[in-house]
């Protein structure tokens, strides 16, 4: 079923994007990380000293700016127009500050109407904060993948300390705490669970045991699907 799609939310660090790319790949599904996108959108602003709380002028220099994706030895590496962003996007103050840059209407609009570009080929694993609500309310599969603050933190924390960066456990799970209330309780498409999304709670799960379950589940789907017609 090339043209099965399946969306993917969750508070920040539960594993979408790891079980999102493991989904898609086994699957021969496109991966889209739309984290990625308004990470690239902060990044650039900082970069060209524009204020992140001006709406109008983020908007203007996303309409002005591509954001692309190209897959490569099983890593997707990201580009602001010409300019390879994929560690830049990564980076404690991109990270601290782009719930800010999401939380912006317009800008969510914009993001939205290219991620649903994305889509209309079908056959897609998107991650995010609104993909089940928002972006594709219609995929049949959708999954709200959630973990406990402190387990997500530790896990942030190991990935963090393996890329050589210098974080405390104290920041990232204070930075994570921030960042969830910010996403959740924002004004334009805030995260939530879409009523017909299935919950997985990853907190004592190995990233092997999510990815079975959403395979299984991806599977009934296409079962189900296929006898349909
Ligand atoms: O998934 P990731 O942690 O990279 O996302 C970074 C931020 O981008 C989130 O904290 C959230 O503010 C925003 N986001 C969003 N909607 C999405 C994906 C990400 O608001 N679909």
């Amino acid at each position: 079923m090339e043209n099965f799609s399946i969306a993917i939310d969750g508070p920040s660090s539960a594993g979408k994007s790891t079980i999102a790319k493991k989904v898609a790949s086994q699957l021969g599904l496109v991966y889209l990380d739309t984290g990625a996108m308004y990470r690239s959108l902060t990044y650039a602003a900082i970069q060209r000293n524009i204020s992140l709380e001006d709406e109008a002028a983020l908007l203007e220099l996303l309409n002005g700016g591509t954001i692309s994706f190209q897959s490569a030895e099983g890593m997707q590496r990201i580009f602001w127009d010409s300019e390879e962003v994929t560690d830049a996007i990564r980076q404690t103050d991109v990270t601290q500050q782009v719930s800010l840059v999401s939380s912006h209407a317009a800008v969510r609009t914009e993001m939205v109407r290219r991620q649903r570009a994305f889509t209309e080929a079908g056959g897609i694993v998107m991650d995010g904060r609104d993909i089940g609500t928002v972006v594709m309310p219609h995929a049949p599969l959708k999954i709200f993948l959630v973990a406990e603050v402190t387990e997500r933190a530790r896990r942030r924390y190991q990935e963090s300390i393996d890329k050589g960066m210098d974080v405390s456990l104290e920041e990232i799970t204070e930075d994570l705490i921030r960042r969830d209330h910010y996403d959740s309780n924002r004004k334009a498409s805030p995260l939530k669970k879409a009523e017909d999304a299935i919950e997985i709670d990853s907190t004592y799960l190995s990233i092997d045991e999510v990815v079975e379950k959403v395979l299984h589940l991806a599977k009934g789907k296409m079962s189900i699907m296929n006898n349909s017609f």
